[in-house]
């Protein structure tokens, strides 16, 4: 059984720690996040987790990239959870760095049910996840008492291209509903929404590399969204957000992408 640790503790060798690195900007990571970063062996990192961190690592550890994307699997899960358990036997710190929160969409849970088999010693670090970093830069409140009592959060990859989501679910009034991976479905998911139901003229937004300097934002609404982020020429990884709070953006937008929001990464190392 772990016990939590207070700020000094050191790593453990022969452990892997589950981190999550939030959606991008540094200065989101936790202080637990930063402290193991700033004490790991090895990384294995995903391809959403940022140049910006990936530099926070001692120039000693060994990087391991494992990133997978939508239907072109770059490292098989079966073999991410083999290289963990490999790199934990031979002693090393080892950090499985997960873009936003393991637990979201992240399949942590699957890496620590082979690290529970073989017996290996984990952590779970949580992390910001997309769905809160990325609103919160937006401007957009996920909730708010006028406009949203409640907010989901769902996969718009869907399996098999068949589009199964509970949408009686998603459509219910006074909710603001997030999809991640949404972004090569954004049509077929903005119609789905307007056929069971919500209004076609509901606020929705399109938010490419959130919380970055490259952050774009596209707002309009289920109809005219899929063809606004279409012509501003967005990629993944973008986050999908549908409800009236997205209105709040016209006046609770804060954040200039471009600018330098974070300050040099010398200067985040220094307090590792
Ligand atoms: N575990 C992660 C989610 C991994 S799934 C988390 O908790 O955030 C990957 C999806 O997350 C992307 O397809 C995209 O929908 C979303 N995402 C992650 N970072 C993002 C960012 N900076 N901006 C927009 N979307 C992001």
């Amino acid at each position: 059984m772990r016990r939590p640790g207070g700020p000094g503790r050191a790593a453990e060798p022969g452990t892997v720690y589950l981190v999550g690195t939030g959606p991008g900007d540094p200065d989101l990571l936790t202080v637990k996040a930063m402290r193991l970063i700033g004490q790991a062996d090895v990384a294995l990192y995903d391809n959403l987790v940022s140049r910006e961190i990936m530099a926070l690592l001692p120039e000693t550890a060994e990087r391991v990239y494992v990133g997978k994307q939508r239907a072109r699997h770059a490292v098989r899960q079966e073999e991410i959870n083999a290289l963990l358990v490999e790199h934990a036997r031979r002693g090393k710190r080892v950090l499985r760095l997960k873009a936003g929160d393991p637990f979201v969409f992240g399949r942590g849970g699957e890496e620590i049910e082979t690290l529970t088999a073989q017996g290996i010693a984990f952590e779970v670090v949580p992390g910001i996840t997309a769905a809160l970093g990325v609103a919160a830069y937006a401007g957009i409140p996920l909730t708010h008492r006028d406009h949203a009592q409640s907010c989901v959060f769902v996969t718009g990859n869907l399996r098999d291209g068949t589009i199964d989501l509970d949408w009686d679910a998603l459509v219910r009034p006074r909710q603001t509903v997030v999809i991640y991976m949404g972004f090569a479905n954004l049509p077929a998911l903005c119609a789905a929404l307007v056929a069971h139901g919500t209004a076609a003229t509901m606020p929705a937004a399109i938010v490419q590399q959130g919380t970055t300097p490259d952050q774009k934002v596209v707002t309009g609404t289920l109809e005219s969204l899929p063809e606004l982020a279409r012509a501003a020429g967005l990629a993944p990884p973008t986050l999908i957000i549908v409800g009236e709070v997205v209105r709040l953006r016209e006046r609770l937008s804060w954040f200039e992408p471009g600018e330098a929001a974070q300050p040099p990464v010398d200067a985040l190392r220094s307090t590792a």
